[in-house]
């Protein structure tokens, strides 16, 4: 059988996309890596700015979004992508399990991963005080103090939640300044347990069993010194899930993939939608528009062979 439309991924430009994929009437399936969906919003705490949703969790999201396209007869297939291949007319996407799909287009939306800060320790003790999710793993911190990497959104996001649970945060970032919302600076700076440090990089994260201390330097000094820590935050940016697919598809220099305005790549049939497409702000609104025009598009090209 050959569908219409494969979705690959069910995070919020997935799900958008099964929505109206399925109030279009196409033969499509959604293709998920993980038992649970919803992708990346499962690890966000609050989400206060997707319209009419006011003070909503992330898993509650994703439970709404999962309900809706439940309620229009989605179907799902859970298993890891193997390889794909893209260029034909008729798409391919072959699972770990060995089993094949097939259709005629395909909108790849497998969103970004936390990027790594690759220094000695961080691999070692992940799950063992270092952690890229606040809201997942920082009540395991409570009344500890803990570090967070960054000078982000995400990274001041991050601070601030862990401040009302545990007693102390170090903020610490490479550059002078921060590159966020000055709002959230604003709070960051009103806040009294957290302490910032600027100008300054992580070489090292140590411990025994669990993580015990940072080694940092100034990079204007180039001295370095020890912080005494229980948690280490890494909240320095995602990279998107572009490894199976950048060498068909068009990326930009960041590996994004490169679309048009109807979120088309550089193939025929092939769109890409949500955190994994090339465009000035990834959040769950812009994913869900991106899932919304994306099928659309499918339509057409569908309509139009
Ligand atoms: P980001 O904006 O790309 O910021 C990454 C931060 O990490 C930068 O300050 C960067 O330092 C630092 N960094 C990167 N690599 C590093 C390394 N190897 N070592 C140390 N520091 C490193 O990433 P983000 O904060 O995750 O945000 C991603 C996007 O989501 C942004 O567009 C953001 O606006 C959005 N977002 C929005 C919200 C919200 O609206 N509430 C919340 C979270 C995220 P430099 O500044 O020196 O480059």
């Amino acid at each position: 059988m050959v569908y219409d439309v494969i979705i690959l991924g069910s995070g919020p430009a997935g799900l958008s996309a099964a929505i109206y994929a399925s109030r279009a009437k196409l033969k499509f399936v959604v293709i998920e890596k993980n038992m649970v969906t919803g992708g990346q919003i499962l690890d966000t705490y609050e989400i206060d700015n997707y319209p009419g949703l006011f003070h909503v969790s992330g898993v509650d999201l994703a439970e709404k979004f999962k309900k809706h396209c439940d309620c229009l007869g989605t179907e799902f297939i859970t298993g890891e992508v193997k390889s794909l291949e893209l260029r034909d007319k008729i798409k391919r996407i072959t699972l770990l399990n060995g089993v094949t799909i097939k259709a005629h287009s395909i909108v790849i939306a497998m969103g970004a991963r936390c990027r790594k800060l690759n220094v000695e320790g961080e691999e070692k003790y992940t799950g063992m005080g270092v952690s890229y999710c606040a809201i997942c793993d920082g009540p395991f911190f409570r009344k500890k103090e803990t570090v967070v990497i960054g000078g982000g959104d995400s990274a001041l996001e991050e601070a601030l939640f862990l401040s009302r649970i545990c007693s102390k945060v170090t903020l610490i970032h490479r550059g002078k300044q921060y590159r966020a919302a000055l709002s959230l600076i604003n709070k960051v700076e009103e806040t009294k347990n957290i302490e910032c440090l600027y100008n300054t990089e992580v070489c090292k994260i140590e411990g025994n069993e669990v993580v015990n201390c940072i080694t940092v330097k100034d990079i204007v000094t180039a001295k370095q010194s020890s912080i005494a820590t229980n948690g280490v935050f890494i909240a320095i940016g995602r990279d998107p899930n572009t490894d199976l697919v950048k060498d068909m598809v068009h990326i930009n220099k960041e590996g994004y993939i490169i679309t048009d305005s109807d979120c088309l790549t550089n193939l025929e049939g092939v769109y890409a939608a949500g955190d994994i497409r090339e465009k000035s702000l990834r959040q769950v609104i812009t994913a869900a528009a991106d899932g919304a025009i994306s099928i659309t598009a499918v339509e057409h090209f569908l309509q139009g062979r």
